[in-house]
């Protein structure tokens, strides 16, 4: 360790090895035997469960319970798995506190849910870790699908798709496959490779082929892969970043916040990656908080996460942001920035306060600095690179219930696509259920 959480500007090694170890460890471990029956015992196996018409997937959770209560934990992998094939890191990632842990009657009468997600990570974490994939692919179609993306949207896809019998490719820019899983994820919440482990699991299945470094765009076409392919399914993402458009925005030590968690995500050694004394995060959504927590975990000595609205209008939940406050997050809200000062390099940001008026937010003419090394952009993601043939809509590519486009042959699903909420268990369902669409309609069942 060469610097402390006090040394002055961007700087690596604020913290010893020992500590980042700990930090970016797993944030809750998985339960051993014991604390999985115990924690099963508590679930009433409810009739018409409303965790299960919470959870996007649609997972039999009672029956899940059930089974680990019943000692089957591999059953019960079955049951999550059937539904939602990266069960393993949704159980990691998913906000289960406004999804099935926030629906569960105990949490309704007691404040105090099953612990849904930490039983689903004890069930599914078993055939992951000893690579053992519970299904098998029915007789061959003779079909192939072009899946474009290897995040969680285009996984699911590929994999229901390849259990099916159909052959898939699945074409992905990035040097790795996972998506966000292995590039945007908080390092703590997909601790030990887990990302790709998942991949390599579900790879299990057979049917499927990944080409990386493979951007659709530069190294083929949508018309190409109509062409070569019987299907084609997007499931592209958000890879552009909405711009900051205040003065100073282009000063050294201001940068996107998923750059930065790009950066930290594959990151040999976290003693290496610069961080600054005084980091301020742009931004009241999951990106926001998650930049702001790992810069934290990473040494700064202050973290502010400010946001242009009030906390009740913030993406990320009351879980996550009394997260970031216990890890020493300031969160300040209603402010919004209007410049960036410093020489060459950031050193304080301006902010104004807001008000909500007749006009939508208003500023109230009081402005306030914050001290600022590094500055993050957690302002929201956008569409970059669709094919231009495809109708949009609120900037994201339009798709009916089962995930078809405006063009004939194309599905999309994900963060891409409208309808979800860009979680990972929307996108897992969104590439489930568009596969067995493209199934279907290409088997005549449907369409
Ligand atoms: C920092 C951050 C933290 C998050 N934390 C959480 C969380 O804790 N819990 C949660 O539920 N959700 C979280 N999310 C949201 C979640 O990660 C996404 O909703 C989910 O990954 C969407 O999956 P996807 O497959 O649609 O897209 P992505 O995961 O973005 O995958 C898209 C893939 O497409 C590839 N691609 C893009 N363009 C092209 C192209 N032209 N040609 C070929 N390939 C292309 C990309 O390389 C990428 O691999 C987080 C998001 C971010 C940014
Ligand atoms: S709502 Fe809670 S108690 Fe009821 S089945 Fe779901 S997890 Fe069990």
């Amino acid at each position: 360790m060469t610097n402390s959480s006090q040394t002055e500007g961007v700087a690596p090694s604020r913290l010893d090895s020992a500590s980042l170890d700990a930090h970016f460890d797993d944030l809750y471990p998985i339960f051993d035997d014991h604390e999985a029956r115990v924690a099963s015992d508590r679930c009433y196996f409810c009739y018409d469960a409303p965790c299960v018409t919470a959870c996007p997937t649609a997972i039999d959770i009672p029956l899940f319970i059930r089974q680990i209560q019943a000692g089957q934990p591999e059953g019960a992998a079955r049951t999550i798995l059937s539904q939602n094939i990266l069960g393993s890191m949704c159980a990691r990632v998913c906000p289960t506190e406004t999804l099935c842990e926030g629906a569960c009657v105990r949490q309704t009468a007691e404040g105090n849910p099953v612990e849904i997600g930490r039983l689903q990570r004890y069930a599914t974490d078993g055939l992951l870790l000893a690579n053992e994939h519970p299904f098998s692919r029915a007789a061959a179609t003779g079909k192939r699908i072009a899946v474009v993306g290897a995040g969680p949207a285009g996984l699911a896809c590929a994999h229901r798709l390849a259990m099916g019998g159909s052959d898939v490719t699945v074409f992905d820019a990035h040097a790795k496959p996972g998506g966000l899983n292995e590039y945007g994820i908080a390092g703590y919440k997909a601790a030990n490779g887990i990302a790709q482990t998942e991949v390599d699991w579900l790879m299990g299945i057979g049917g499927i082929e990944i080409a990386t470094g493979a951007e659709l765009g530069r190294d083929t076409t949508l018309d190409d892969l109509s062409e070569r392919f019987d299907a084609v399914f997007l499931g592209m993402g958000l890879a552009g970043v909405n711009a900051l458009k205040i003065p100073g925005a282009d000063l050294d030590g201001v940068r996107d916040a998923v750059d930065f968690i790009d950066e930290l995500r594959q990151c040999e050694d976290l003693g290496t990656l610069p961080i600054g004394r005084h980091v301020v995060v742009i931004g009241g959504g999951m990106t926001a908080v998650d930049a702001a927590v790992q810069s934290r975990l990473l040494g700064a000595e202050h973290v502010t996460m400010v946001y242009r609205r009030d906390r009740a209008a913030m993406a990320a939940s009351d879980y996550e942001l009394d997260h970031a406050a216990t890890e020493g997050v300031t969160i300040v809200t209603d402010a919004m920035p209007v410049a960036i000062h410093g020489e060459g390099k950031a050193s304080e940001i301006e902010f104004a306060y807001t008000s909500s008026g007749a006009n939508g937010l208003e500023k109230t003419g009081e402005t306030f600095r914050l001290r600022a090394d590094q500055v993050f952009k957690a302002i929201g993601q956008t569409l970059e690179g669709a094919p231009t043939v495809l109708t949009l809509e609120s900037g994201k590519i339009a798709v009916d219930a089962a995930g078809r486009t405006s063009l004939a042959g194309v599905w999309a699903g994900g963060d891409c696509a409208t309808g979800g909420e860009d979680l990972t268990v929307t996108a897992v369902q969104q590439g489930r259920d568009a596969a067995d669409d493209i199934h279907a309609s290409l088997m005549g069942g449907a369409g």
